[in-house]
């Protein structure tokens, strides 16, 4: 099912992302979790690919077996910025083949080397150029595209960033998801300025529910997301006793999706990371609220 036709509810919907394994050997541990969050039903699940160091040739065969063995449809994620023409058709016909109907179109973040090396001999510099080589393939999928309330920690300006944006819509994405965010004031802001500029997609904010203290550096690292004193507070005193952070954090983002519902957002993504305690219990939080 293409995840287009998905975003017309008007009930909460909550999809779950999940990201292959780092090593072989890990790869039946990540796949039966995989599964019990499709056991979950939500409405989606996304498969990342390569990022946080997981394995980029396992995103496809967990996306199929998602799809065809649990019904849940999938969007398996795409890179470029380190790939070559010959390697992304080759990654689009193999999506073809597996019968995957969703792609997530991204650059992926730079590498120190790649930092270093001439972008003049880059194939691929940006996600718009992904964008349109999928569309040129003739492959019919319903495309996905990252977009950042905070803006892109590359961009000087979010004006540039939205402008940018809206180039990536106009090649063919069909939605967007958000990097994470911890202040729901953040996400409303850069809609309204979303929609100014033009940007009529819908846009699937994507909500991180923090469950360990040592992730939390990581994950602002990554993300550059800004930390409210509340989210700080709560860190601050539960970091350092894993099962007070972790239900303090799956409260907190709990409290974020009921807000982001009652402000009129439908379809919400959650950062599950393979673990389907997490998503099972942000699920049951919103028993009465999911549609
Ligand atoms: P782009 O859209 O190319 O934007 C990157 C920067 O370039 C921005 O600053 C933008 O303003 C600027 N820019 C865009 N177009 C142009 C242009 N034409 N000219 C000049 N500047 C331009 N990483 C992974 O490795 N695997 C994943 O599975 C993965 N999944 C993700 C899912 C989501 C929802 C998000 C938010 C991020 C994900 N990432 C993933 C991380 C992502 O790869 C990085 O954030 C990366 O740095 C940017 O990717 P992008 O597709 O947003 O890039």
């Amino acid at each position: 099912m293409k995840l287009s036709e998905l975003f017309k509810n008007d009930k909460l919907s909550l999809s779950f992302e999940v990201f292959p394994p780092k090593t072989d050997m890990a790869f039946d541990s990540v796949k039966s979790a995989t599964e019990e969050i499709a056991k979950l039903r939500p409405s989606f699940m996304s498969v990342t690919y390569g990022a946080g160091g997981g394995t980029s040739r396992y995103t496809l065969e967990i996306a199929k077996n998602i799809k065809e063995h649990y019904s849940v449809p999938t969007l398996a994620h795409l890179t470029c910025v380190s790939s070559t023409k010959e390697t992304v058709l080759e990654k689009i016909e193999a999506m073809k083949d597996a019968g995957i109907e969703n792609v997530m179109a991204l650059r992926g973040d730079l590498t120190p080397e790649l930092e270093k090396s001439d972008r003049s001999k880059w194939a691929y510099r940006h996600a718009v150029d992904l964008i349109h080589d999928i569309k040129t393939s003739g492959a019919d999928f319903c495309i996905g595209g990252a977009c950042y309330p905070e803006i892109h920690p590359e961009s000087t300006n979010q004006k540039e960033d939205i402008k940018y944006l809206k180039e990536k819509v106009d090649a063919g994405c069909s939605f967007l998801t958000t990097q994470m965010f911890f202040d729901n004031n953040l996400l409303y802001n850069f809609l309204y300025k979303i929609r100014e500029a033009g940007i009529t997609v819908p846009i699937i904010p994507g909500v991180m529910p923090i469950t360990n203290g040592n992730q939390v550096e990581r994950a602002i690292k990554l993300s550059g997301s800004f930390m409210p004193q509340r989210f700080k507070s709560l860190v601050d005193k539960f970091g350092t006793s894993p099962e007070a952070m972790k239900q303090a954090g799956i409260a907190y983002a709990t409290d974020q999706i009921i807000d982001l519902f009652a402000n009129g957002i439908t379809n919400v993504h959650v950062y599950s990371m393979n673990k389907p305690d997490v998503a099972a219990k942000i699920q049951s939080n919103l028993s009465d609220i999911l549609g």
